[in-house]
């Protein structure tokens, strides 16, 4: 297929919004004493920020006020940005008209508040696959481990069964929908199908998957997805639960203090809200909240040449690394499933820490080496190898073809003489 020959700033030049990243140009010094132009490999572990949304945090930081709380104008304007990113977070996840948007610190948070939520009785279903964002937080005798599928129509059989033998309750299916270790696209649309037809919900751990593509929650049939800003090329520190508020309604709230009460009596009840600020009790993350919803903006308006561009440079990439003698590339659902752009690999006969290391101090190429918070998972891939850990390349909007041809050419030279 065709080359991508320019970096995405250009592509996406010939659209009004120009998404360059923060620090593109930035230089790393190299062991040799020289230095070379940073080639960051690692956005599906956190983004570089857009220039767009560096500049919109610097327009509101003189407005810099607590919301809900002030009658001043400083924090009308707060109140107003912030209570706005709801309706941008929610458009970006194609929500439900009706579905709440709770501003969480990342997908970690926002796991853990769901589950914190459920209805007592709550069975929930989970793929030993899962990031452990994802895996980790659902706690009790009702967890049902699905174990690791093959394909995506196993992992549809898998859910299938299990949803059969859960107990009568409520039930939640725990989806992702691209893998942070391979990449894989899982088939949301298909499991959240088949929870539905077991009367179950679903939540889709879209953290990695809405950098690259566009994510539809309700045409997808998913009842709660969750994400975090500082992957969606955001700064850190806010991420979203967004879905359906009933379940969120009912439940204590996550965090107790200021603006989770309605009223307060001198003894007895506290009124506690429901909505979003029912969880979100303490002056929030504003800042971050915007810049959130900012890049949000950003990416849905690119979304086509986002994902056009990171495709072309994924093949590319993948060609390349095939050419790396002892290279083999982890996958679950096999080399032709469709994926975002992150290729994890391990080398016969080499150490991925050191692989990776050598990546930074000779090259200035900044990678993931280990076991990527997927321990199962990575485990799992691994199964039969002398490998204990991986090596992880993952392209987005700071990415050019430069990089994508260093990386290739830097493994052979590692691999032809050694880190
Ligand atoms: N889920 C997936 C698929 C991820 O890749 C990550 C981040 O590594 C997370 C969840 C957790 O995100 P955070 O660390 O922002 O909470």
């Amino acid at each position: 297929g065709e080359i991508a020959e320019t970096p995405i700033w250009s592509v996406v030049d010939s659209v009004p919004a120009v998404p360059a990243v923060v620090g593109a140009q930035l230089r790393v010094p190299l062991v040799t004493g020289g230095s070379a132009e940073y080639a960051n490999l690692d956005h599906g572990a956190s983004a570089p920020c857009l220039n767009a949304v560096r500049d919109a945090v610097n327009e509101l930081l003189p407005w810099y006020a607590s919301v809900h709380r002030g009658a001043g104008f400083a924090s009308q304007v707060c109140t107003r940005v912030y209570e706005g990113a709801r309706e941008t977070l929610r458009r970006f996840v194609g929500a439900r008209r009706t579905d709440s948007v709770i501003f969480t610190r990342n997908t970690t948070d926002a796991l853990n508040l769901l589950a914190a939520a459920l209805p007592a009785d709550t069975s929930v279903v989970v793929f030993d696959t899962e990031h452990h964002a994802a895996l980790l937080p659902w706690a009790g005798e009702r967890v049902h481990h699905l174990g690791i599928p093959e394909s995506p129509q196993e992992a549809v059989r898998l859910l299938d069964a299990a949803l059969a033998e859960c107990a009568d309750g409520p039930k939640l299916a725990v989806l992702t929908g691209a893998s942070n270790v391979t990449g894989e696209l899982w088939p949301v649309a298909e499991l959240a199908r088949v929870a539905r037809e077991h009367g179950a919900r679903t939540v889709l751990d879209a953290a990695q998957l809405a950098p690259h593509r566009p994510v539809r929650i309700a045409d997808l049939g998913v009842d709660h997805a969750v994400l975090s800003g500082h992957k969606l090329y955001a700064p850190f520190g806010a991420g979203a639960l967004v879905g359906r508020d009933d379940w969120l309604d009912r439940a204590e709230p996550y965090l107790a203090g200021g603006g989770a009460t309605r009223s307060v009596p001198d003894a007895g009840e506290i009124d506690w809200n429901t909505g979003p600020e029912r969880h979100e009790a303490g002056s929030p993350n504003t800042v971050g909240v915007h810049a959130l919803a900012k890049a949000c903006e950003v990416l849905a308006e690119h979304a086509e040449a986002i994902e056009g561009h990171e495709d072309l440079l994924l093949r590319r990439l993948r060609a390349g690394l095939a050419t790396v003698p002892g290279l083999r590339e982890l996958g679950l659902f096999g080399p032709e499933h469709d994926r975002v752009g992150v290729v994890s690999f391990t080398v016969d006969g080499q150490d991925p820490g050191l692989l990776a290391a050598a990546l930074s101090a000779e090259h200035g190429i900044g990678v993931r080496d280990g076991l990527f918070c997927a321990h199962r998972a990575v485990r799992h891939l691994l199964a039969g190898t002398d490998a204990q850990r991986a090596v992880r390349i993952s392209l987005g909007l700071g990415t050019t073809v430069e990089h994508v041809d260093r990386i290739v050419t830097a493994l052979r030279g590692l691999v032809a003489h050694g880190p």
